[in-house]
C-alpha cells in the first residue's frame, strides 16, 4: 500500500480546546495538540505556564474544566450511550477511568520508589498488585524491564542504595512494567544531579528508537534536538509556538525566543 492511501492513523492522544482552571485560577486556556504513535513530544515552557497540568490531565490526575481529550481514540472520562433514543455523555466509574489510565505510563520529577522494597519489589509491584499477576510473571517482567534501563546487576538494592538516577531508571521501568502504550514524563531529570542526567536521557532516547509513544515535559534541549519530532512551546497556559524540532534552532515567537536564550 502506497503512504498515500494508507488509512489515516488514530491519533495516540488528541487534546481539543483543553481548559483547566483551579478555582478563579485559569491554568490552561485552549490547548489543542495531536501526538501520532510512535513519536516523541517534547514540550517546552517555563514553570508555572500549566505543562504539568496538562499532562495531569491526560492521565486524569485531574479533570478537565472544558475541551476534550481522547486517547488512543477514546474519550477520556467520559462514554457515549444511548438514552431515550439520543446519545448523551455518561462519566467513567472508577473501574473504567483505571482502565483508560492504564495505557499512559507516568515518570515524575521525584521517583517516589517504596522505600522498604529493592527495586525489583518496586517493579514488580503494580503488575501484582493491580495487575494481579502471578508473582514468577511480574518477576520475569521486572527483571526484564530493570534489565532495559542498564540495572540487571541492581536488582535486589533498596532506594537508598541507588543514585538519584539510577531510582529514576527504576521509575521509568515500574512505568514500562505495567505495559503502557504512552510514556508520559514530567521533567524526569530535574530533580538530579548534572552529572546522572545523561543516563536518564540515554534510556529515554532508547525508547524513543524502539518506537514507544512519548510526551516529555523537559528543558533538556539537546534530547529535545536530537529525538523530538514535535516541539511545543507553551506559556501562560497557552501553546506560544509549535513544530518540528527545527523551531529550537528558528523560533519565531519572541516569548520563545527569550525562553531559549535562558535555557541554552
Ligand atoms: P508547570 O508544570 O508548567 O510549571 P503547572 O501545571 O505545575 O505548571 O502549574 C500551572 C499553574 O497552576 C501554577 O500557577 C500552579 O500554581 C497552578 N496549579 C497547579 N496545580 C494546582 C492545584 N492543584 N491547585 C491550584 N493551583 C494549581
Ligand atoms: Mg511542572
Amino acid at each position: 500500500m502506497s503512504e498515500k492511501n494508507a488509512p489515516s492513523q488514530t491519533p495516540a492522544i488528541k487534546a481539543v480546546s483543553v481548559h483547566k482552571a483551579f478555582g478563579s485560577l485559569h491554568v490552561l486556556k485552549g490547548i489543542d495538540l495531536t501526538v501520532m504513535p510512535g513519536t516523541v513530544t517534547v514540550m517546552l515552557g517555563p514553570s508555572g505556564s500549566g505543562k504539568s497540568t496538562f499532562l495531569r490531565l491526560i492521565n486524569q490526575l485531574e479533570t478537565l474544566t472544558g475541551g476534550s481529550i481522547e486517547v488512543d481514540g477514546e474519550l477520556i472520562g467520559y462514554k457515549h450511550v444511548a438514552k431515550n433514543g439520543r446519545e448523551v455523555l455518561q462519566t467513567l466509574n472508577d473501574k473504567e477511568i483505571a482502565a483508560q489510565r492504564a495505557k499512559l505510563g507516568m515518570v515524575f520529577q521525584r521517583f517516589n520508589l517504596f522505600p522498604h522494597m529493592t527495586a525489583l519489589e518496586n517493579v514488580m509491584e503494580a503488575p501484582v498488585h493491580v495487575l494481579h499477576m502471578k508473582k514468577a510473571e511480574a518477576r520475569d517482567i521486572a527483571v526484564r524491564e530493570l534489565e532495559r534501563v542498564g540495572l540487571s546487576d541492581r536488582l535486589d538494592y533498596y532506594p537508598v542504595q541507588l543514585s538519584g538516577g539510577q531510582q529514576q531508571r527504576v521509575a521509568i521501568a515500574r512505568a514500562l512494567a505495567m505495559k503502557p502504550e504512552i510514556m508520559l514524563f514530567d521533567e524526569p531529570t530535574s530533580a538530579l544531579d548534572p552529572e546522572l542526567v545523561g543516563e536518564v536521557l540515554g534510556v529515554m532516547r532508547s525508547l524513543a528508537k524502539a518506537g514507544m509513544t512519548m510526551v516529555c515535559v523537559t528543558h533538556e534541549i539537546g534530547f529535545a534536538r536530537e529525538v523530538a519530532d514535535q516541539v511545543v512551546f507553551m506559556d501562560g497556559g497557552v501553546i506560544v509556538e509549535q513544530g518540528g524540532p527545527e523551531i529550537i534552532e528558528h523560533p519565531t515567537q519572541e516569548r520563545f525566543k527569550d525562553f531559549l536564550q535562558h535555557v541554552l
